[in-house]
C-alpha cells in the first residue's frame, strides 16, 4: 500500500492520568494503579489511531513522562534525584534534567512492559520511539564523563541492547528520535552519526530517525519564528543521515518553511514526511494533508514516501490532536485514491 501513515509518537495524556498539556506531566496515580492506569491509557491511544486509519500505530508514549527521561532515567549511572536546570537544543529553553553520576548501564528492560501490553492489544505494526544519543546528552548534565561523545556511545550502547529486546517481544519498527541533530551539525557530522549507527547496530527491525523543529510549544515556536522564510536546518543535516544505515528519516514539512527541493538530498532513505504541524491548533483538512504529499511526490517515488506528524503531540489537547489524526489518515487515502478509513 502507498503513503502508509504513522505518528511521531506520542500523544496527549488523559487528564485522570497526568497534568494535561504538560511537557514534564505528574502522574496523577501511584504504583500499581498507575500501571494500570498507563495501560487504559494505551488502549486509548491505539484506538485513536486504529479509527483515524493510522497503519503503524504506537502507545502514544502514554507511559513515560517525557520521551527523553523516560528512557534515560531507567539507566543505571543517570540521577534522577539530582535535577539540575540547564540549556537544551543550544539554550532554546531551559529545563529541569537528570544527571548523569557514573558509567552508563542497561541492567533491565526499559519499555519491555508497555510494548508488551501494546503487542497484545493490537494487531497494526508496532512502533517505538527511542531518544537518540545526542538528544540524550543534550538533556541530562554530566558529572562523569566530561564529553558529549563518550556519553553518547554509552547511551548507544543501552539503546542497542533495549531494541533487541523490543524487537523480540514484536515490535517491528523503531524510532530513534534526535531533535538535536537539527541544532549540532558540527556535533552530528563528528560523532552523532557513528553514534546512531551504534544504537541500530544488528537492529532486526525497520529503522527510523526523527529528525524535527520540537514540540509545539512557546519557546519552539518563538525560535522557528527567527528562522526566517526558508529553513535550512535539514540542508544540513539530510546528506550526513544520507550517509548512515538508517532505513528512513522522519521529518517535518507541514505548515513549515522546509523547502521541499530539500528532500532531493535524503539519498536513498525513505522519508516519513511530516504532514501534521503540531504547532497549530488549526485541524489541517484532508485536502491539506494530500497537498503535502503530492509535494513530497515530487521530489521521491511513492514507494519511499510514508507519512506522520511533524513531530509529538504530547503537550497538545486530546480533541485537537485526535481530529488531527483522523485528517492524517482521510489525507492519505485521497492521495491513494482509496476511500477515506471509516471513523
Ligand atoms: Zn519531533
Amino acid at each position: 500500500m502507498r503513503f502508509p501513515t504513522t505518528i511521531a509518537g506520542s500523544l496527549p495524556k488523559p487528564d485522570w492520568l497526568a497534568d494535561p498539556e504538560k511537557l514534564w506531566p505528574s502522574w496523577h496515580l501511584a504504583g500499581d494503579a498507575l500501571r494500570a492506569a498507563q495501560d487504559d491509557a494505551t488502549r486509548v491511544a491505539l484506538f485513536e489511531q486504529q479509527r483515524a486509519g493510522i497503519d503503524i500505530v504506537t502507545d502514544g508514549e502514554q507511559s513515560r513522562r517525557h520521551f527523553v527521561h523516560g528512557f534515560a532515567g531507567s539507566l543505571d549511572g543517570v540521577d534522577t534525584s539530582k535535577i539540575a536546570r540547564r540549556g537544551i537544543r543550544g539554550d532554546r529553553y531551559e529545563a529541569d534534567c537528570p544527571t548523569i553520576v557514573g558509567p552508563v548501564r542497561r541492567t533491565r528492560a526499559v519499555h519491555a512492559d508497555e510494548m508488551r501490553f501494546a503487542r497484545d492489544a493490537t494487531a497494526r505494526r508496532l512502533k517505538i520511539t527511542i531518544p537518540g544519543p545526542m538528544t540524550i546528552v543534550d538533556t541530562l548534565n554530566d558529572a562523569h564523563y566530561g564529553s558529549r561523545a563518550k556519553a553518547a556511545f554509552a547511551f548507544a550502547h543501552a539503546i542497542r541492547y533495549e531494541i533487541e529486546e523490543l524487537v523480540a517481544l514484536g515490535v517491528e519498527v523503531v524510532q530513534i528520535d534526535e531533535p538535536a541533530f537539527n541544532v549540532y551539525f558540527d556535533e552530528v557530522e563528528a560523532w552523532g552519526i557513528a553514534a546512531l549507527d551504534a544504537a541500530l547496530a544488528g537492529a532486526a527491525c525497520e529503522t527510523v530517525v526523527h529528525v524535527c523543529y520540537g514540540y509545539g510549544v512557546p519557546a519552539n515556536n518563538a525560535w522557528k519564528h527567527a528562522l526566517g522564510d526558508e529553513w535550512n536546518q535539514y540542508a544540513h543535516l539530510f546528506p550526513l543521515l544520507a550517509q548512515s544505515a538508517v532505513d528512513a528519516v522522519s521529518f517535518e514539512l507541514a505548515g513549515s518553511h522546509v523547502p521541499e527541493r530539500v528532500l532531493g538530498a535524503l539519498g536513498d532513505k525513505n522519508a516519513v514526511v511530516g504532514v501534521i504541524d503540531v504547532a497549530t491548533d488549526r485541524i489541517e483538512t484532508p485536502e491539506d494533508v494530500a497537498a503535502t504529499i503530492e509535494a513530497a511526490r515530487r521530489y521521491l517515488p511513492d514507494e519511499r514516501i510514508s507519512c506522520s506528524t511533524n513531530c509529538g503531540m504530547a503537550p497538545m489537547r486530546r480533541d485537537v490532536a485526535y481530529a488531527k489524526l483522523r485528517a492524517l489518515g482521510a489525507g492519505a487515502a485521497i492521495a491513494r485514491g482509496s476511500e477515506r478509513p471509516r471513523v
